[in-house]
């Protein structure tokens, strides 16, 4: 009862009250004089904004059922019920909650992309494209999860001090996820190839150069067949960097623009970012495990659970939820001082005016509005929103904007 009565206080109160914020921060917004995006686009945007949030809403409430039927009963219940050898136990009940928490919030994600984000015009695949992704995230949850689950009970069970090689564990999965992301994971949902336009490859080349970025090419992914959102970014590390341009940006911004954007990625890598990043990332999970692993028996037992692999891997899992809602606070802070440097740094190796209009198609394809609630934000943004970002670039765009409704 404890662990739950802390959950709700911690975790889904402070969230409930922050959509609530939200939303009446974006009903007083809309009805305003619109900026930066004209009307029609201005209200549709804060539309779109509340929508998703009454869904983050329901979604945060299910959640707090979900965990309090595991922590009352559910748990007790399993353990009953289950009875093999412990490291299989062990696997086959932290599967049971993650399979049971990735269908409970199925129908929110299937309402999200089928219904909302088709309405809005973003999502483009269908049902069958949901249902085959969905299946391949499913099968990667069994698998992938399956064999991690296996080898952090076996260390639970056989290792003195485990929190140690649970956080070994952890950092060489991070680091070689990040590695093979973009040439094993991200290829299974999207098709990646090169690009073929041969003038704008020379010239992202010859900026690549400029900043000594090595990198295995620049590929173009099919973005268009889910969404209709535009994005680029620099997946991997080390040599085995990729730069991804969505083919959605391709056609939406002019090459300028596009040099811009990715001058903005150079800045993150010139600066250090991923791996600052990482390392916060990491000292957060250092510090999740430790705790678990110095957990009195008492917590154990209000949360209906005995001392078992199992039990720590589902604190781990619970825990990290509450605990990375307030850990983002501080990884948001720095990830949007980090946007500021990069976006200077783009602005240096093009103009100023070719990132801030690709910061404006971005906002006006991607329909978001452009400002959020003060607390919101700290929670939830990280990057700063448009209007400070064209603020911190200052190219004059929002005097003329206030008054044309650009
Ligand atoms: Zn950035």
């Amino acid at each position: 009862m404890l662990i739950f009565v802390c959950y709700a206080l911690f975790l889904s109160i402070p969230k409930l009250l922050l959509s609530l914020l939200q939303l009446g921060f974006l009903k007083k917004e809309s009805a305003k004089e619109p900026y930066i995006l004209e009307k029609a686009k201005f209200i549709q945007a804060a539309h779109y904004a509340s929508l998703r949030e009454r869904l983050s809403i329901i979604s945060t409430l299910l959640d707090l059922v979900l965990v309090g039927f595991w922590l009352l009963f559910g748990f007790s219940a399993l353990e009953r019920t289950l009875d093999f050898a412990p490291l299989m136990e062990s696997v086959v009940f932290v599967l049971c909650f993650l399979v049971v928490q990735f269908v409970v919030q199925l129908p929110l994600e299937a309402y999200q992309t089928l219904v909302l984000d088709k309405a809005f015009g973003f999502a483009k695949g269908g049902v069958k494209l949901f249902v085959v992704d969905t299946l391949k995230s499913f099968v990667l949850l069994l698998v992938v999860g399956g064999i991690l689950i296996f080898v952090l009970s076996w260390i639970i069970l056989n290792v003195q001090n485990w929190e140690l090689y649970a956080f070994i564990l952890g950092a060489v999965l991070i680091v070689s996820l990040n590695v093979l992301y973009p040439t094993i994971i991200a290829p299974l949902f999207n098709k990646f190839s090169p690009l073929e336009d041969a003038e704008l490859k020379q010239r992202i080349n010859a900026l690549l150069m400029r900043v000594g970025f090595k990198s295995e090419g620049v590929f173009v992914m099919d973005a268009s067949k889910r969404d209709g959102r535009l994005n680029a970014y620099f997946a991997g590390l080390g040599r085995a960097k990729r730069v991804i341009l969505f083919d959605t940006l391709l056609d939406k911004i002019s090459h300028e623009s596009l040099l811009a954007v990715l001058g903005h990625e150079l800045g993150h890598f010139k600066h250090y970012d991923i791996y600052k990043m990482m390392a916060l990332i990491l000292g957060f999970f250092a510090a999740l495990v430790f705790f678990v692993a110095n957990m009195p028996e008492m917590l154990f037992a209000s949360a209906n659970l005995e001392m078992s692999p199992q039990a720590s891997i589902i604190f781990l899992l619970i825990i990290s939820a509450p605990f990375g809602f307030y850990f983002m606070l501080v990884v948001n802070f720095l990830s949007c001082k980090n946007e500021f440097n990069a976006d200077k740094f783009g602005a240096s190796l093009t103009t100023k005016e070719a990132l801030a209009n690709a910061l404006l198609v971005l906002v006006k394809e991607n329909n978001s509005f452009p400002l959020a609630h003060p607390l919101y934000m700290c929670f939830y943004y990280s990057h700063p929103p448009l209007m400070a970002r064209l603020i911190a670039l200052d190219c004059g765009y929002l005097g003329k904007n206030a008054t044309q409704g650009f």
